[in-house]
């Protein structure tokens, strides 16, 4: 039997990525009763939102004749995108060969290797994130049919959201004859927050459309030398080339271990098993919507799930401090939009 084409293959794997369920989040904070709405993400093929942008990805690059069926992708990640290429690349019969942070969880690397992708290391010392994409440019440099996705600059990541994310979150959203008044989402590449950001802004240009980072470390501290912050995926040490500041609205800035608290808080209070970028993100939001008033309409995106992170502080008893919003949140209620 002759082989289906690699787009046609790739096509076979749509109903695994993307279409995540709505979750509204019904909680009490300071007293008053409030929803939030978070898109479930971990619920992806690999378990993070990544996979809507390296399904898009090599979709556009098959298309386009970038990617050649069998040719090596090599790709510089702090850990889902490579989880997301590991797997979807070698579904497709590629060599996969991912550069990556020494620092991220080591949960990471093993699933990357599970997934039958070949890891590079680099660490603070070699010069972080930018030395790992000169590494891998130089190794691409000696393929002539490596394909480079190179997620932090490649306007065809911004555009899975803008394809895929925006349009859901309206349409589930308007199933609950609701209309977005403003979106958040933590800046690892920007893909997120543009390209959704960009949908929601063409249906209505009041729409407020927030980055977030983790607070004390802007995404452009320079590799975050010395001390690391916890919200892994978030704020990789440089600003990425997709990510506009101007076109979009105020930086939105969480303290790590409030992410971490409200992290728990989702798994223990709601059953919800997700990632630290979810948690800040869902203080992100409760700020925005702090901001514009209770009834604000104010989403955003669970981008994965916690078990990548058991080896992390998620997992273990972290300190209240002063300024923490998590403890001042009783959640109540969840209901899944499909
Ligand atoms: N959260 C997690 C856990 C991530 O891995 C990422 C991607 N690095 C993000 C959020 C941010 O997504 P984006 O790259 O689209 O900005």
């Amino acid at each position: 039997m002759q082989q289906a084409k690699p787009l046609s293959r790739l096509h076979g794997l749509s109903s695994l990525v993307g279409n995540t369920p709505l979750l509204a989040i019904a909680l009490e904070y300071r007293g008053r009763r409030r929803t939030l709405y978070a898109k479930a993400e971990y619920l992806n093929m690999t378990g993070s939102i990544k996979d809507r942008m390296a399904y898009n990805i090599m979709a556009r690059g098959y298309a386009g004749g970038a990617l050649i069926p069998g040719a090596p992708i090599i790709e510089v990640t702090s850990g889902n995108t490579g989880i997301s290429f590991a797997a979807i690349g070698r579904a497709l019969g590629h060599p996969v060969t991912i550069l990556m942070p020494d620092w991220v969880s080591r949960e990471r690397a093993m699933l990357i290797n599970g997934y039958g992708a070949e890891i590079i290391f680099f660490s603070k010392k070699d010069g972080g994130f930018t030395a790992g994409i000169s590494r891998a440019q130089e190794l691409a440099g000696a393929n002539a049919n490596a394909f480079r996705p190179s997620q932090f600059a490649n306007e065809d990541n911004s555009e899975a959201h803008f394809l895929t994310t925006g349009p859901e979150l309206w349409r589930q959203l308007q199933a609950c004859s609701l209309h977005p008044d403003a979106f958040v989402a933590g800046v690892g590449t920007g893909g997120t927050v543009m390209g959704c950001g960009r949908f929601l802004r063409e249906r209505n240009p009041a729409i407020r459309v927030h980055p977030l980072e983790p607070a004390g470390f802007p995404i452009d501290h320079p590799g975050c030398q010395g001390k690391e912050h916890r919200i892994e995926g978030l704020s990789d040490g440089f600003l990425p080339p997709i990510l506009d500041l101007d076109a979009i609205d105020e930086m939105v800035r969480v303290d790590d271990g409030d992410a971490i608290l409200m992290a728990q808080k989702l798994a223990g209070q709601l059953g919800l098993g997700v990632g630290i970028s979810s948690g800040a993100n869902l203080l992100g939001a409760l700020q925005v919507q702090d901001e514009m008033g209770d009834q604000a309409v104010v989403a955003t995106i669970f981008a994965d799930d916690n078990k990548k992170y058991l080896s992390t502080d998620l997992f273990r008893e972290v300190p209240v401090r002063e300024g923490f919003r998590s403890p001042a949140i009783n959640l109540l209620n969840l209901t899944a939009v499909s």
